[in-house]
């Protein structure tokens, strides 16, 4: 990525050898000359019109979104990150991201926190499915780790939500716009679209993945890799203005005074405390971490880490008959949406080698409650001072009953494309990775936790984006929507700080 000014090797950081011939040796390349992370102490001493916290979808989006209405307005923009400069993409895009990473249960200590599950509804004995939610901590949040499967929710999923079909189209289109979202990357997989077309799932498409498949032109320089993390937002948005960007930084308590933020407390990884100076803040740090920040601050509101919920997720494989594959082997995907009378989506997803099977996944709608939530446990506190958070959770009947439907669409999926099934699985529900709604946006204080914008109800300045303000799970995997709306509140604040 082209920071500007920062050239890749500095000569004024370089150093003279000492020795006969007098040549100033080039500093190794580093994540500092890559990225121009801002020391903390210097953030602590600047008056900021907005500080963002996070950067995943939530929080990417917010910045990009800022950064190219204001440009190079005057306004000064920070950003806190908790996490490390891990991966410069999404991690598919680098062949050796395995031994780096290493996705494997248990996920791996170093970037991950666990939130530990306890049953919402008591009388519900502990589950399998319900063990712990799994927190990313790294620059560019879940994007450098997400799958990049990118639908629109369907107009079923957004009813009752506080935002027009109009408005979300619109920022759907924009969302998809940055991210690169498209059909085409994978193959069109014909013999499967045609049988599920004809018996019964007329729905069935292409699937939309965040991927760059425009070809490189002369001289064009790319920020990343064309598998879309937001990494690429921080590229766009540092090539528009600047902005100050403080890493391995923890954001513990927000300050409000007379109902208006001004202030956050963040604390580096010796555990020194630093005092930031903002007119905006907007929370951007995941479903789990955003509602800790505002309890740990004292902000209450009836909804706050209430609504938790996800999406269920039922997995197989599927086998092709001997002889009944029409096609060359390789890459292809199938999204067939949810629909007014089917509360959940399927993917079909084949690979090569593997050319006479492929997966099937289906993700279910999973009901908003106001009894699962994510709550502090006063009586265990972390390293940074702050209450320690844990979900209370668990499936209604209307859950389980979405979750034997899943089952069944995927058998009679399979009976149209003609092919047979292993034995159907289902993932627990922290794995999923599409935790959302524990500050959902809404109209009503005693129901949301944000007004239709984002804007904690009562506090001017303080803001909620990313996964956890979505107001119901829907059926579509979180990202786009999250982006989306995400880029709506950035067009809020800008409107607000006029
Ligand atoms: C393996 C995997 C596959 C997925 N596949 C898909 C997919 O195909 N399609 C899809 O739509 N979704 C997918 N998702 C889900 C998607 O990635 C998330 O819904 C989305 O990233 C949530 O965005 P967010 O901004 O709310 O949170 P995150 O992306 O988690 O970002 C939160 C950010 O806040 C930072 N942070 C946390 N606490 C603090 C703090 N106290 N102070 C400062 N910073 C903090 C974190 O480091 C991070 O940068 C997948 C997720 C995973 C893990």
């Amino acid at each position: 990525m082209y920071i500007k000014d920062r050239p890749f090797y500095s000569p004024q950081a370089s150093v003279p050898t000492g020795q006969a011939m007098n040549f100033n040796i080039c500093p190794s390349p580093s994540s500092e000359i890559i990225y121009p992370w801002t020391p903390i102490e210097e953030m602590e001493k600047t008056d900021y019109d907005v500080i963002i916290v996070g950067t995943g979808a939530g929080g990417g989006s917010v910045l990009w979104r800022l950064a190219e209405q204001w440009g190079e307005n005057g306004k000064r923009i920070g950003v806190i990150e908790a996490g490390d400069y891990i991966l410069p993409a999404n991690k598919f895009d680098l062949p050796n991201w395995l031994p780096l990473w290493a996705n494997v249960q248990p996920p791996n200590p170093l970037y991950w926190e666990s939130i530990p599950i306890y049953p919402s509804d008591r009388s519900t004995p502990p589950s399998p499915l319900l063990t712990s939610f799994e927190q990313l901590l790294a620059l560019g949040g879940r994007s450098i780790e997400w799958g990049m499967v990118s639908p629109r929710m369907t107009p079923v999923d957004l009813a009752g939500w506080p935002v027009s079909h109009k408005e979300m189209n619109m920022y759907y289109n924009i969302a998809e716009e940055i991210m690169n979202v498209n059909t085409s990357y994978y193959r069109t997989a014909d013999f499967l679209l045609n049988r599920l077309r004809q018996n019964g799932f007329p729905e069935a498409g292409n699937k939309p993945v965040a991927i760059n498949i425009r070809p490189t032109t002369l001289g064009e320089y790319r920020s990343t890799p064309p598998r879309f993390s937001t990494i690429s937002m921080l590229a766009d948005a540092a090539s528009r203005r600047p902005f100050d960007i403080a890493i391995k930084t923890r954001a513990v308590q927000v300050y409000t005074e007379r109902g208006k933020a001004v202030g956050l407390k963040v604390m580096d990884r010796d555990k020194k405390a630093y005092f930031l100076k903002t007119k905006a803040v907007v929370l951007a740090a995941s479903t789990f971490e955003t509602p800790r920040i505002l309890l740990n601050s004292g902000i209450r509101g009836e909804a706050i880490g209430h609504y938790l919920t996800s999406h269920s997720f039922a997995y197989t494989t599927a086998k092709v008959a001997p002889g009944d594959y029409p096609q060359i082997p390789g890459l292809y995907a199938v999204y067939v949406p949810r629909t007014i009378d089917r509360l959940y989506q399927m993917q079909m997803r084949g690979f090569p080698p593997h050319g006479h099977e492929f997966d099937i996944l289906s993700l279910g709608v999973v009901e908003s409650r106001y009894e699962n939530r994510v709550v502090l446990n006063s009586l265990k506190v972390d390293e940074y001072g702050v209450p320690e958070s844990v979900a209370l959770f668990s499936f209604s009947d209307t859950d389980l009953e979405v979750m034997r439907q899943m089952e069944q669409g995927m058998k009679q999926a399979a009976e149209a494309m003609k092919v047979t099934l292993d034995p159907i699985c289902m993932l627990p529900l922290g794995l999923v990775m599409h935790d959302m709604g524990t500050c959902r946006i809404g109209t009503d204080p005693s129901t949301s936790a944000a007004n239709p914008y984002g804007q904690i109800h009562g506090i001017s300045g303080l803001y909620v984006a990313g996964s956890s303000m979505i107001p119901t799970s829907g059926a579509a995997n979180p990202f786009l929507t999250t982006a989306a709306l995400s880029i709506r509140t950035a067009d809020y604040i800008i409107e607000q700080l006029q």
